[in-house]
């Protein structure tokens, strides 16, 4: 199905977060706006993708496909058969594909708005035509469940909107949730190439196993000569086998949250 993506010209883009704005977000960390208190008795890895790139939704999906892992796809409508940041980016059939194989298709906003500053009304219009831009594909009943903040930014008045529509929201602070996770500003680790290592992997993998915790290992494009942000297929391989080995559970992140929300009531 070809879908032509317009653009939500309405909202223009911010410049990115400078230091105050940096750290009005991370005073944010501080107050938690949607508070689990996990009972999670084992600990959880999801792998997720942002935006996403056309390599994610190819030699990614098949890396996951082949591992038996159901990942998290965050979908930015307006970046359909677009290049962003110089990357090719999905296309329509990749949405069908990839929901019809099992992954979970969530939301990361229509055109990936920094949600500084940003009105309610502004929110809701590029919510909508994102799921709109979903449902053209997916069916009238398809719903988003999970959300991650395009570039990681929100303010307090954005986190409190994605709390109430989202099941989860995902930041791009770093860290295993773990005891008390904020459902509208997930922590992530991301498994990109500029600041991978194994025992950068390792670490988190322990502190998840230490705390019973949950990983959301977040990426963008998949390949050999991928972008900074992105993985090379030995990275995903190695953190797969990594999972694997400690003989952690791996779950979208839909599933992860309902596990976790379903133990809280026992
Ligand atoms: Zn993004």
């Amino acid at each position: 199905m070809q879908l032509e993506p317009t653009n939500l010209s309405e909202m223009p883009n911010l410049p990115p977060a400078n230091a105050i704005a940096r750290a009005k977000m991370a005073m944010l960390n501080f107050f938690t706006e949607k508070p689990i208190a996990s009972k999670l008795k084992s600990p959880i890895v999801s792998f997720s993708f942002d935006d996403f790139p056309k390599s994610a939704a190819t030699i990614g999906a098949k890396i996951m496909q082949d591992a038996g892992i159901s990942a998290t796809y965050y979908l930015t409508g307006s970046n359909c058969q677009k290049n962003f940041e110089n990357i090719a980016q999905f296309d329509a059939e990749d949405i069908e594909r990839l929901h019809d194989a099992g992954h979970e298709i969530a939301c990361h906003s229509y055109a990936h708005p920094r949600l500084r500053g940003r009105t309610q009304s502004e929110i809701e219009a590029d919510l909508s035509q994102n799921l709109v831009f979903a449902q053209k594909l997916l069916g009238p009943d398809f719903q988003f469940q999970s959300f991650a903040y395009p570039y990681g930014e929100f303010d307090a008045f954005s986190r409190k909107i994605m709390g109430k529509k989202f099941q989860t929201a995902r930041g791009v602070y770093r860290g295993v949730n773990k005891t008390v996770m904020d459902f509208a500003n997930l922590k992530t680790v991301p498994l990109e190439n500029r600041r991978y290592s194994k025992q950068y992997l390792d670490k988190y993998i322990e502190e998840a196993i230490r705390t019973n915790g949950w990983i959301i290992f977040f990426t963008h494009d998949v390949a050999e000569d991928c972008s900074d942000y992105g993985s090379t297929t030995a990275i995903l391989l190695e953190a797969i086998e990594a999972v694997k080995v400690a003989d952690i559970e791996i779950l979208n992140v839909n599933e992860a949250a309902s596990k976790i929300m379903a133990a809280c009531q026992l």
